[in-house]
Order: C-alpha cells, then structure tokens, then sequence
C-alpha cells in the first residue's frame, strides 16, 4: 500500500462508528491524520471510540453524537471539531443506510424521507464544513454512494433514484467549488459487509448458517462477478484515496468498488 504521512491534517467523518466509516476512521488515524466521527447511537459511538482509541493510543480522535439529518446537531459537530482541531482538510459523508422497497409499496412518506436522508445528509455536513475546508492547503469532500445511482434495482427505487441525484450534486458541488481547490468526488459502492448486512443476517439467514455461507449464496443470487461481498476497508481505501493528496488532480469523478457488478462500459 503507498504510504502518506497525514499527521498535522484533520479528517471528518459522517458516520464513523461502524461499517465502512469506521474503517476510513482506521485508514486516517494509521496515516497520522486527526480525526473526527460521529453518529446517533451513544453506544454505537462509545464502542468504537474505545476500539479506535486502543488501536491507535497517540491517535487524536472526536467521537460526538450528532444526526446529520439535524441542523443543530451538524452546527454543533462542526463547532466541536473547530475548537478541537482548528481545520478540517478531509470531509467524508458517508452517514446513512438503504431503502429496500418497489415502486409498488413506496408511500409519497417514504420517497420524501428517502430523498431527505440521501440529499440533506450531505447538504447540511458540507455546508457546516465548508469554512475550515476552505482554509485547508489540499481540502476535499469524498461521498459515499452506491452504484444504484447508475445502475438502479427495481427493489431499491426510492434510493437508487436519491443516488443518482447525489451523484449529480457532487459532480455540481465539485464544479462550484474547484475554484477555491475543493475537490469533490465519490465511491459508488455494491454490497459492503457492514452493519447494515450483520442486522439483516441476524433477521434472515437460517438457524446454523455461518454468515460466510449466507453471504457467499447472496454474492451467487446476485451475480456479484468478483464471487463475494466487498469489505468495509475496501470501500475505505477508496474514500481515503479520494480523500487525500494521492488523488490531486481528480475532482467531479467516482470509483467504483461493486466487485464488477457495474454492466455499462
Ligand atoms: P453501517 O450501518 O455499518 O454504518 C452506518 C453508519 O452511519 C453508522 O455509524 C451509523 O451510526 C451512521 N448513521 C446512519 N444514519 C445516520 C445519521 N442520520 N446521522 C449520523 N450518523 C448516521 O453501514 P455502512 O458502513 O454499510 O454504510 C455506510 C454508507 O454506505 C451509508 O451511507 C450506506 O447507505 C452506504 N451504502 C452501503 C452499502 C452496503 O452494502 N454496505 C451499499 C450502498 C451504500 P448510527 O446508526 O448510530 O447513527
């Protein structure tokens, strides 16, 4: 793996208290780098504050409870990180979760919802970061999306159609902001093994099945080409990479990490 030395740089992180965020967590605090995560769940939070502070002991970290679909609670992060850390050069918005749901049994409650969490989780955190961000030397803001947002799944239509117009928000946002050298880009992810995927194998698989097994038959079911599920740490190298100086002269883009599900060229 290349090695970068991020010490002396702040990174943010949306949801860092599990899954995918809590590995891009890892990546930053191994790299040097002082970190911020968030999440609503206090005990969620407090776990992983403890796991990352064990792993990483002269690690600076914030864990702060805040709900980014809150406007108090996201002034309130930003001001937390201000007067903790003075900066914020890396911003990862990677809070939130899908929609498993047809057009069929999508209530107008359910689309407007969909569409508030997948838009305003990433309005309010950018807009509350954009001033440290600002005075950062090589600022960027990296969201985590799905590549329903070009590949849409009739069983996830609410979200897949709020991805693709994140998708074109972050494309709009890099354009505004690269004049003032904010790079903005994004992951599109397939099925990461993550807390989203432990809750429903806790809910689905059946009594005696390792979650190998269940996976790996949901890897087949679904034609994922690469045979399995990604890991929430390679998901996060993408997030860091986009994330850091290594991808410099990159901004409005994507990577894909869906394991070869994507079917366009
Ligand atoms: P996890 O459930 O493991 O992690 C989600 C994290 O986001 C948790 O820390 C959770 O903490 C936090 N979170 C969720 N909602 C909010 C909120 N409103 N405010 C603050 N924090 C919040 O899932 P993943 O790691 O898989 O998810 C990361 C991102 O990747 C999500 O945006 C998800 O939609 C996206 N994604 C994941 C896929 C996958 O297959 N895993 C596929 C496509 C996209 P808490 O619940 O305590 O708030």
């Amino acid at each position: 793996m290349i090695e970068i030395d991020l010490t002396g740089q702040v990174a943010v992180v949306t949801g860092g208290s599990s899954g995918i965020g809590f590995a891009t967590a890892q990546l930053f605090l191994r790299a040097g780098a002082s970190v911020a995560i968030c999440g609503r769940d206090g005990e969620r939070l407090a776990r992983a504050q403890a796991a990352l502070s064990e792993q990483f002991p002269n690690g600076e970290l914030l864990a702060m409870r805040c709900d980014v679909l809150d406007a108090a609670d996201v002034d309130a992060f930003a001001q937390a990180v201000g007067t903790r850390f003075h900066r914020t050069d890396m911003f990862v918005n990677n809070a939130g979760q899908g929609r498993v749901s047809t057009f069929a049994d999508t209530t107008d409650e359910a689309w407007r919802e969909e569409f508030d969490l997948k838009y305003f989780s990433i309005i309010r955190p950018t807009r509350a970061f954009l001033p440290m961000l600002r005075g950062a030397a090589h600022p960027s803001i990296v969201c985590v999306n799905s590549l329903l947002a070009l590949q849409p799944e009739p069983h996830m239509v609410a979200t897949s159609s709020a991805r693709a117009g994140v998708l074109s928000l972050a494309k709009s946002l890099a354009t505004e902001l690269a004049p003032q050298r904010i790079r903005v880009n994004s992951i599109l992810i397939g099925i990461v093994e993550s807390g989203q995927w432990r809750r429903r194998f806790e809910r689905e698989a059946q009594p005696g099945q390792s979650w190998e097994d269940w996976t790996g038959e949901l890897a087949r079911k679904k034609n994922i080409p690469l045979g399995r599920f990604g890991r929430p740490e390679e998901a996060a190298q993408a997030l860091f990479y986009l994330a850091t100086p290594l991808s410099s002269y990159t901004t409005g883009s994507h990577i894909d990490v869906s394991g070869g599900v994507a079917r366009h060229v």
